[in-house]
């Protein structure tokens, strides 16, 4: 695992003297590229982490062409590649007893510990600061001095300090916890969303599946997305339903049903202490920037994944907020502002989120979908534009 060196964290006191140009809340992929980006235009940049780095997070790691393409712009590549990331040429797809193998265009799988410690090394590297294990909360604006700068609380082992920065970026994720959930920043959860969760397995423990192979295998209670991944590990990924766990008893029980009826049966799944799980995982944010203030990544809004399209969008995301951020660092906020985000992740959300929210409703009803997919194995031209949807 790559030791993330926080060797640019100041103390949580010396972040409350500096005035920043963009503090950012989540090192996650969104995040910590935003990061990259703002310190490589020479702001002033802080990146603050909930969590100890590195750490893993739910996500079945696979890094589609246009994340590839991001992460090359942000110069990373080939840090990616010798920290073992796997390369995926062909996808195995598995609707209860229906089955499909189509080679993809090269995808990777990567552990998120992995990338996400090489992306924030990165912006240390190009200047920015970094805190882990500390907790940030956007103010209300209501409670803010209009000065044209926003404040955000840090909080780390009961000790808190208010920094603040011309911009702000919310990365935090699907929980959007680092913004308050209420009327200032309304979101919408689907009622019947299916909940993430991940674990990681050594490969010996299930030597059925082979190397650059994506396996994605579809029940009735969820999917489950599995692949080698560096460090010798299986990631075990899926979307499944909560009302499930409780009736099972618990996570695995749910994956090991799944599997089971889908014909895998001789997978040594680890306890329930070894699974984490997110939220629900189809939500979206009606609101994605306030004065100063953007969401960026999930913490706009998400559709249960497939194969690579989150971490696509949240870094896409990151790289489209940029000009705004360097005009608020030069000019301040300038009306208008909110609305070009709004329309920006408005536009993206129809074009890019439509296939997954189309994949996801069709499983739902794996009898049917079975057919869909005995009718992509048969029409090419079906077949390729579903590969180019969930691949590129
Ligand atoms: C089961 C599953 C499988 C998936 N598989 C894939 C896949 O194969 N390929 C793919 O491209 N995408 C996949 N995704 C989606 C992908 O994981 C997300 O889209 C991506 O991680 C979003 O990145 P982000 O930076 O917006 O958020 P995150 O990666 O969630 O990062 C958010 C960060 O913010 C931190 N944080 C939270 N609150 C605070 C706070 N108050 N202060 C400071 N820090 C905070 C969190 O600890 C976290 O590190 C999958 C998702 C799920 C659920």
């Amino acid at each position: 695992m790559i030791a993330v060196e926080p060797s640019r964290s100041l103390s949580l006191k010396a972040m409350e003297a500096i005035d920043w140009d963009v503090v950012i809340l989540g090192a996650g992929v969104a995040g910590a590229a935003a990061a990259i980006l703002a310190s490589h235009h020479g702001l002033q940049t802080l990146l603050v982490e909930s969590k100890g780095f590195p750490r893993e997070k739910v996500c079945g790691g696979c890094l589609n062409l246009r994340s590839q393409a991001s992460l090359d712009r942000l110069g990373v590549s080939a840090e990616i590649k010798s920290a073992g990331a796997i390369p995926i040429q062909s996808m195995r797809l598995q609707i209860l007893s229906t089955k499909a193998q189509w080679k993809v265009p090269t995808m990777m799988s990567v552990r998120r510990s992995t990338l996400d410690s090489i992306l924030v090394d990165r912006a240390i590297a190009t200047g920015s600061h970094f805190i882990d294990r500390t907790t940030g909360h956007v103010l209300a604006t209501s409670c803010e001095p209009t000065n044209g700068r926003r404040t955000v609380r840090l909080q780390q082992d009961g000790t808190s300090v208010l920094v603040s920065s011309k911009c702000i970026l919310v990365a935090s994720g699907l929980t959007r916890s680092s913004i308050r959930q209420d009327d200032q920043w309304p979101a919408k959860i689907e009622s019947n969303s299916r909940i993430g969760v991940q674990c990681l397995i050594p490969e010996s423990q299930a030597a059925c599946f082979a190397d650059g192979q994506l396996h994605m295998i579809v029940g009735r209670h969820g999917y489950v997305g599995i692949c080698k991944t560096d460090g010798g590990l299986l990631d075990i990924a899926a979307a499944i339903d909560p009302a499930c766990i409780q009736s099972m008893g618990s996570i695995p029980e749910v994956i090991r049903t799944i599997l089971r009826e889908c014909g895998h049966n001789g997978i040594e799944l680890p306890c329930k202490e070894h699974w984490m799980a997110t939220p629900s995982l189809t939500r979206c944010s009606t609101r994605v920037s306030d004065r100063n203030t953007f969401l960026i990544g999930d913490a706009i809004g998400y559709v249960e994944p497939f194969t690579g399209e989150g971490m696509s969008w949240a870094l896409a995301s990151a790289e489209a907020v940029m000009p705004m951020v360097l005009e608020i660092a030069s000019s301040g906020w300038q009306g208008g502002m909110g609305d070009r985000w709004n329309d920006w992740a408005l536009r993206e959300r129809i074009h890019k989120q439509r296939t997954c929210r189309w994949i996801a409703s069709q499983i739902r009803w794996p009898r049917g979908a079975a057919w869909v997919l005995r009718a992509c194995n048969w029409l090419p031209p079906l077949r390729a534009s579903f590969i180019r949807r969930t691949s590129q």
